[in-house]
């Protein structure tokens, strides 16, 4: 028997597998989705959802502690995961039982298994050939945990969505994003939690200024703070799960250990050497700025091509490329600069655009504007958190070239700046956009003074070892 021909065979049903098929499907083509896991991938069932869901009742648990000084009186007892947990299963679950309906109605072959390429058209699953004139790939990622000894002891972030119970004592070993959002969460809902990294400070990549005031709250929060350890072996004892670093110290007696310490492509298994599809020793695809990769026919998109990894972005990627090769849009494609993104930390992190140091490389002349303040809410609320914003801006005429927010409501704040810097916003249009008051955001708009000089030769008046 011939094999099933497609015009589009999609590998992986996560952000922008759905979107490739969904919208080549939408484009009257005929088109086959493979998925070895669940419907959603990472975003919807291990990832952005989920860690949301959890982020909002860690707010929740805050606001009650805080409810006091308002005059409401309010208090907490012990968090009930259960209920917690079921409700963002119930959540997920209606979330793919919409995406498999909807990809029923489009017409979409959904086939239920692990694809491997056997050829540059053509590929396996369940031991069923199918072929196609466009293949995507768009297997996304899964957690690292690095070869220690006892590594095992420790779950990943798809362990943490798992858990049938809040666990008293966590270690999360990774300083990145996934790190510092567990942590706040656990620590939020009245786990006791260390925070271990390798690096001198959390949010490592992103702009200093915002990763100094996020550990000064962590800090504050409670959060058991350990960088610049590099952890050597996780062991069992009779009191709770070791992490010891390679320098010898010891951090004793957790009930779990959590691995955030980075992800790697799911290309293992994919057999791409069949097809020829060169990939490199980490097992990212690389493409073109069109997605495609060395083998014509073969495309990648989302995490599996290590550029930035966030859904928006894979699901643009999935979209341009599928309106490209069908949609009469020959040079549709995603434009990789200015992506704006949110770290779900307590408080959250919101960041698109250069970092100063990247500003003045590549720009040369660069001015900082740059504000730290106690907002509204926890002025009243007595501990202070605290919220602080960089524009960075090149040139003569302060073109804004990034932007960088810590503090309560940043991740509702920037989506909206991001449209004015993606059109090319100068500082000017932003002073002379009015404000509203009384707001956080309305800062951004009533910056005054530039700080010229460069980082290097300014003391940012923030030292994380001095909080607490
Ligand atoms: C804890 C966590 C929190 C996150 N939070 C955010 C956030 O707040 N905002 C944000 O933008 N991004 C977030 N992300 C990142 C986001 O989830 C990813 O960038 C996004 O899901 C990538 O989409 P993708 O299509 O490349 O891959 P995925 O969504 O991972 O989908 C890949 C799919 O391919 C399937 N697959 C793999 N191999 C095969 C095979 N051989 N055959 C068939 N199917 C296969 C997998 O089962 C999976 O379902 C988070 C990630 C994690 C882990």
């Amino acid at each position: 028997m011939n094999p099933k021909t497609y015009d589009l065979i999609a590998i992986g049903a996560g952000s922008g597998g759905l979107a490739a098929a969904e919208t080549a499907a939408r484009l009257g083509k005929r088109v086959a989705l493979i998925e070895t896991g669940r419907i959603g991938g990472t975003c919807v069932n291990n990832g952005c959802v989920p860690k949301k869901v959890m982020w909002y009742a860690a707010n929740l648990a805050q606001a009650v502690d805080d409810a006091g000084d308002f005059g409401i009186p309010a208090q907490r007892g012990p968090t009930d995961w259960n209920r917690l947990t079921r409700g963002r299963g119930d959540y997920i679950s209606d979330i793919t039982g919409y995406w498999s309906t909807y990809v029923d109605d489009l017409g979409i072959d959904y086939i239920q298994g692990h694809a491997r390429l056997t050829g540059s058209n053509s590929v396996e699953v369940n031991g069923i050939d199918y072929q196609a004139k466009h293949i995507v790939l768009a297997t996304g990622g899964h957690p690292v945990v690095p070869p220690v000894p006892g590594a095992d002891l420790g779950i990943t972030s798809d362990g943490f969505f798992n858990l049938d119970h809040q666990p008293g004592k966590v270690a999360i070993i990774g300083g990145g994003y996934i790190g510092v959002e567990l942590a706040g969460v656990l620590q939020a809902l009245g786990t006791s939690v260390s925070l271990i990294a390798l690096e001198e400070r959390v949010l490592e990549r992103f702009d200093p200024l915002v990763s100094q005031v996020l550990m000064q709250e962590m800090i504050r929060q409670g959060i058991d703070l350990h960088m610049n350890f590099q952890v050597a072996a996780l062991a069992e004892t009779s009191t709770g799960i070791n992490v010891q670093s390679v320098s010898g110290q010891c951090l004793e007696g957790y009930d779990m250990v959590v691995w955030a310490v980075g992800r790697a492509p799911n290309t293992r298994y994919l057999n791409l050497e069949a097809a020829g599809v060169h990939f490199l020793p980490n097992g990212i695809v690389p493409t073109d700025e069109y997605q495609d990769t060395n083998v014509p026919g073969i495309h990648a998109i989302g995490d599996i091509t290590g550029r930035s990894p966030l859904t928006p972005v894979a699901i643009a990627a999935g979209r341009k490329l599928a309106q490209r090769l069908f949609g009469d849009q020959p040079t549709a494609r995603v434009d990789y600069d200015n992506i704006p993104s949110v770290v779900f930390a307590h408080p959250p992190v919101a960041t698109m655009g250069l970092t100063e140091a990247e500003a003045r490389e590549r720009h040369g002349k660069t001015s900082i504007y740059q504000t730290k303040f106690t907002p509204m809410r926890h002025a009243l609320s007595g501990h202070g958190m605290t919220t602080a914003m960089k524009l960075v801006c090149a040139g003569e005429d302060e073109k804004v070239v990034g932007i960088h927010l810590v503090g309560d409501n940043v991740d509702e704040m920037l989506q909206g700046f991001a449209v004015a810097v993606t059109m090319g916003a100068t500082k000017a249009d932003f002073d002379n956009t009015m404000a509203i008051h009384p707001v956080s955001s309305e800062e951004l708009v009533t910056m005054k003074t530039a700080e010229p000089e460069p980082l290097a030769n300014r003391d940012s008046g923030i030292d994380w070892r001095e909080a607490g």
